[in-house]
């Protein structure tokens, strides 16, 4: 890829693997994907190191962070048990130091909500909610066509709102969240298959066995019970459902069981862009800083 054209960088670290997108002429012509190390700021330095040998002419990053990413660009983990332990990490400092050109950041539901709007299955809705169920959970409201409100990263982070008294522990130091019970780590960690080894044969190859059966329907009648918690609270009425566990055919047919048993009327859609939808909402962001400081 050595050349003269200039190249937007969209960078999405997600819990356990990252995707590095690179844009030109608004086309995403090529990924690169690997796994997330286990302590957050370590991957930013794998990551400037391949977009340095990669000798390539970027004009612009933007980074997709799972965890906390505020106003000032600092970084910190919500969940210490997928990110490591640590705090205020300067991220979008630290990039621009390296590469000196416009570095920006916001949170990966935020920019999985801004994909699936401009190129996915939120194109022809004026408001909806974005909800990731992959090894956590989390959401972020588009309101009116924009990111409700697009200065805090966590607004609509599901995951952690508590949908039992009490409940089960949760990785970030609460009980009973959302992400303890319906997340793709909590139905390994209640899975008991000895041949099962993580959530994606659980939900394929051992979709019939009647453990397993148990625990989907629990965790998806948490999902569909937070669904309507939304819907009553700000009366939105699309739900638009990304992330690996999410988008299982067999896992998200039980979330429309669940909520067909309920009196609300709430329409779901399955993401579009599947584990794009960052990458494309990057470089949304991207363009709507650049053109806005113009
Ligand atoms: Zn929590």
């Amino acid at each position: 890829m050595i050349n003269k054209k200039k190249y937007i960088v969209a960078v999405d670290i997600g819990g356990t693997k990252i995707n590095i997108g690179y844009f030109n002429n608004s086309k995403l012509i090529k990924v690169n994907r690997l796994p997330t190390k286990k302590y957050g700021p370590d991957n930013i330095d794998t990551i400037s190191q391949i977009l340095i040998n990669s000798k390539i002419n970027i004009s612009a990053i933007c980074l997709s962070l799972t965890g906390l990413i505020n106003n000032e660009g600092l970084w910190n983990p919500i969940n210490k048990v997928t990110l490591g332990d640590f705090k205020n990490f300067p991220v979008i400092k630290t990039l621009k130091n390296i590469f000196q050109i416009p570095v920006y950041a916001l949170g990966d539901t935020q920019a999985a909500a801004l994909g699936e709007m401009y190129y996915g299955s939120g194109k022809n809705l004026e408001s909806f909610f974005y909800l990731t169920i992959s090894t956590g959970i989390g959401g972020s409201i588009i309101h009116k066509k924009n990111l409700f409100d697009g200065k805090v990263s966590d607004i609509g982070s599901i995951g952690h709102s508590v949908i039992k008294y009490n409940g089960r522990l949760c990785g970030c130091g609460k009980r009973g969240c959302l992400e303890a019970y319906s997340s793709g780590n909590a139905l390994i960690k209640k899975n008991k298959i000895k041949k099962c080894q993580n959530t994606k044969d659980l939900l394929t190859k051992f979709k019939n066995n009647l453990q397993t059966k148990k625990i989907v329907n629990e965790a998806a009648s948490m999902i569909a019970q937070s669904i309507i918690n939304v819907n009553v609270l700000i009366r939105i009425n699309y739900f638009i459902i990304g992330g690996s566990v999410g988008l299982n055919s067999y896992f998200y047919l039980t979330i429309l069981e669940k909520l067909k048993q309920t009196q609300f009327t709430v329409k779901i859609k399955k993401a579009k862009l599947r584990s794009k939808a960052e990458l494309y909402g990057c470089f949304v962001y991207i363009n709507k800083k650049l053109f806005l400081q113009k």
